[in-house]
């Protein structure tokens, strides 16, 4: 082919293929059991799959409001009053949009300006540095302390400056499996109020938190709406990550400017998932169970890799059991994960491509939201590696 005389300059220099795609890839081509990319290999509910026939069938087959399709809205409010204690619009308040990824992306957008200073914590979720430099900001990547992966809050400090708009929080986190603790919030509550900088909360594992621990959502803190948006996913929710629908919460100037930057990056998402959604959101249930489906996977996988010589990380949420070889190899984390595909039939992310600055603790992330057989069949497998 002929190379384009007019080389297009490139928005994002620095950024290649995303880790999951990269992964998935590598295992499906290889046959490998895949543990890296987070999405569960058991079905969507039957009836909540029911539900979206049923919305097709009832002629939802066109676009859905701009903001979302009012019952689910609804229902969204009364999900969050019932868990989180607060009390939002749902007409105004809350925006449906094409997964976590869209609304973080409209939430950097509009809570920032350009030249702006955006701080992000590594490890951090992929997408979150790409979206910032996007928008025409700054990343500042400040790192979680290790092993504990606790955020460094004199650290945060130090960084913040008059450039500096906001700061970007995951709790449950991806890829530590770390939560945030009430103590850590009320630093982030000082913080916000002596620096006036905003808050962009990527809460989409809120359900996925084990060992009687609980979730605290950024939602329920007087002191940060208004000045925070927080962001979650159906697809981690209920099981359907290919969906594709998740929804962005914020006090109502901000989410107006949320749904200037929604309509013309997606304009409105998937009505019948959405009218399926709201009828199976009225019932609590449904997302209740999930802690105790998921610790149980969790603990599956950790007793059958047994007295291996992979040491587990503590993992109070998500759908991540990090596991560090420190004390086998030092060998790199990348290349441990290709060759874990090659000659194990694993694959798992490796933490060091999450970081900005070369950071290599020697750990790799394993996705447990799998049958039993799959956690089984790649524990033993696993085992075999030291
Ligand atoms: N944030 C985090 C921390 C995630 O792990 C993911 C992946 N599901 C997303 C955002 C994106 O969610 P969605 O698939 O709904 O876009
Ligand atoms: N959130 C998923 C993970 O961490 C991946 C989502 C994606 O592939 N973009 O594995």
């Amino acid at each position: 082919m002929v190379e384009n005389p007019q080389m297009l300059e490139s928005r994002l220099p620095e950024t290649g293929t995303t880790i999951f795609a990269v992964m998935s890839r590598l295992a499906h081509d290889s046959g490998a059991i895949n543990l890296s990319q987070g999405f569960p290999d058991f079905p969507v509910a039957p009836d909540l799959v029911e539900r979206v026939y049923a919305a097709m069938r009832a002629g939802h087959n066109q676009y859905a409001p701009m903001a979302g399709h009012p019952p689910l809205l609804e229902a969204i409010a009364g999900k969050l009053a019932g868990e989180y204690r607060c009390s939002v619009d749902p007409a105004e308040e809350v925006t449906i949009t094409a997964g976590a990824t869209e609304a973080l992306f409209a939430a950097i957008l509009v809570l920032t300006q350009a030249g702006d200073s955006v701080i992000l914590f590594d490890p951090a979720y992929d997408s979150y540095e790409p979206a910032v430099r996007m928008a025409g900001c700054v990343p500042v990547r400040v790192p979680l302390e290790f092993p504990s992966y606790s955020v460094p809050w004199d650290r945060v400090r130090e960084q913040i400056n008059d450039r500096t708009r906001l700061l970007v929080l995951n709790t449950p986190h991806n890829p530590t499996g770390t939560i945030l603790a009430e103590r850590d919030i009320r630093e982030l509550e000082e913080i916000v109020e002596q620096t006036g900088v905003r808050v962009l909360a990527d809460e989409v594992y809120e359900h996925l938190v084990f060992d009687e621990e609980r979730h605290h959502s950024l939602l329920s803190r007087p002191a940060l709406w208004g000045r925070c948006a927080s962001v979650f996913s159906f697809g981690k929710t209920f099981h359907a990550t290919g969906w594709k629908v998740g929804y962005a919460v914020a006090e109502r100037s901000l989410t107006r400017e949320i749904r200037k930057a929604h309509q013309f990056i997606t304009f409105a998402v998937n009505t019948p998932v959405q009218v399926a959604l709201a009828e199976y959101l009225a019932e609590p249930e449904h997302y209740r169970s999930l802690a105790a489906s998921f610790q149980s996977r969790r603990d599956l996988f950790l007793e059958r890799l047994g007295d291996s010589g992979w040491a587990p990380l503590p993992c109070a949420g998500t759908y991540f059991q990090l596991l560090s070889y420190d004390e086998q190899s030092d060998e790199q984390d990348t290349d441990l994960a290709l060759r874990l595909i090659r000659e194990h039939g694993v694959a798992a992310i490796p933490i060091s491509v999450f970081y900005k600055d070369p950071t290599d603790h020697h750990v790799l992330r394993f996705c447990f939201a799998k049958r039993e057989e799959t956690l089984v069949d790649a524990a033993d497998r696993l085992r075999q590696v030291w």
